[in-house]
């Protein structure tokens, strides 16, 4: 069994989605899974319906164009009624959702709204495999993937979750799963969702559940660079990479892969390929275990930063007590630190910038600290740096926070 991830931007239209098509047909003996994220930027199209509405403010423009964009892909592809008839399905309970009275806490409702895009795509591209001469049989994977009860963020109930996939996918030959990505269901078996650009991980836990023989990201990239190469313009391909470096590159903030992919894949030895799936013969990247004899310097920015201090009232020192109280807010709420400091009075954390989240720590730790933060910042990781590279990238601006240790220079600075 393999396991096949097509992002966004590998079925953002009609053109991709049958490059996908001729690129599945190359495996078709081979027994696959496939799991597809939402068109295009279809989910950032499902956050502003579901802003406007919780606002009350007009939905219909937006509305218009998130169907019409469906729409047109589908008559392009397809004549064929039926497929209009289940694609119209699910806008009907997108727009029933969007009108609803009833819209529970917020992280509840934004799962059951922004699903729908990976249920329209994996409609869609389910129907057109099948046109197209590919035994795909529809999967959802909120009946697979189970989750606790955490709505946008669900946690993996991993023994129940193999369990589910286990008994409903079989390695017939000619046949392929086509499932969502992103979604999952809580133990009442409501919607949840796995995070932001969480397909990875989806596929990452069919391909540990089935004990697979590798997971391919198809990618609109050539494979994993030691940089991005629309900022830094002589970035280098990783033909391979140790499981361990490019975990270590997702968790700095390299967006290429979900930080979440790696471990389960590790842990099984499972190969990840990263390809481009315009270049489809190209080899792209392989993660797996390999040791590499040296590392070129590798330079992260990661966006969206929020430098937090929380300092003591009355002069006493951040003791190991204080330590833990942040340590355990930020921890209740979902928000990791990416790199901190300590000084007399004050602790200061850099985390991702969220403003709801950031009210509710204000509001959980106000007695005890106080709390004042910078948003609007970039960490700049360079790893396994060299002074050349120190020199070149090193960002030639104020420096809120800059830690350097053997392997890493990271800095903290204002985003431009
Ligand atoms: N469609 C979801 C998102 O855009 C999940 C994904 O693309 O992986 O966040
Ligand atoms: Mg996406």
């Amino acid at each position: 069994m393999k396991v096949f991830k097509f992002g966004g931007a590998s079925i953002k239209n009609s053109y991709a989605i049958l490059n996908m098509v001729k690129i599945i047909k190359c495996y078709k003996n081979d027994p696959l899974v496939i799991v597809v994220s939402a068109i295009g930027k279809s989910t950032n199209l499902l956050e502003e319906l579901l802003n406007l509405s919780l606002k009350n403010e007009s939905l219909q423009t937006q509305l218009d164009y998130f169907k019409n964009y469906h729409i047109e892909i589908i008559n392009e592809l397809s004549s064929k009624e039926p497929l209009a008839i289940k694609v119209n399905k699910w806008f009907e309970r997108l727009e029933e959702l969007l009108t609803s009275n009833s819209k529970t806490v917020y992280s509840e409702y934004y799962d059951s709204v922004v699903s729908i895009g990976e249920l329209i795509s994996s409609t869609i591209i389910n129907y057109f495999l099948n046109e197209n001469g590919i035994n795909s049989i529809w999967a959802d994977a909120r009946q697979l993937i189970k989750t606790d009860n955490t709505f946008q963020e669900g946690k993996i109930d991993w023994s129940s979750t193999e369990e589910n996939i286990h008994k409903y996918i079989n390695d017939k030959n000619g046949v392929v799963f086509l499932t969502q990505g992103f979604i999952g269901s809580s133990t009442e078996n409501k919607t949840t969702t796995l995070g932001r650009e969480g397909s990875d991980f989806t596929a990452a836990i069919f391909a540990s559940s089935l004990n697979a023989k590798s997971v391919t990201i198809w990618k609109d990239v050539p494979g994993i660079l030691n940089a991005d190469p629309k900022i830094i313009n002589d970035a280098v391909l990783f033909k391979e990479l140790p499981y361990q470096e490019a975990s270590e590159m997702t968790f700095y903030g390299a967006k290429v892969i979900h930080p979440k992919t790696i471990k389960p894949l590790a842990n099984k030895q499972i190969p990840l390929h990263v390809r481009c799936f315009e270049t489809p013969e190209l080899e792209g990247t392989i993660i797996h275990d390999c040791v590499l004899t040296s590392m070129p310097p590798v330079i992260i920015y990661k966006e969206n930063q929020c430098l937090v201090s929380f300092k003591t009232k009355d002069f006493s020192f951040v003791n190991e007590k204080g330590l833990s109280i942040i340590f355990d807010a930020l921890h209740q709420l979902d928000m990791p630190i990416h790199i901190m400091q300590n000084s007399a009075i004050s602790f200061s954390a850099c985390i991702d910038y969220n403003s709801q989240k950031m009210e509710k720590l204000m509001e959980v730790l106000k007695a005890e600290f106080t709390i004042l933060y910078n948003n609007g910042l970039q960490l700049v990781t360079i790893k396994n740096y060299t002074q050349e590279s120190l020199e070149k990238y090193k960002p030639k601006v104020e420096h809120l926070l800059e830690q350097v240790s053997r392997n890493n220079y990271r800095v903290l600075i204002h985003a431009n």
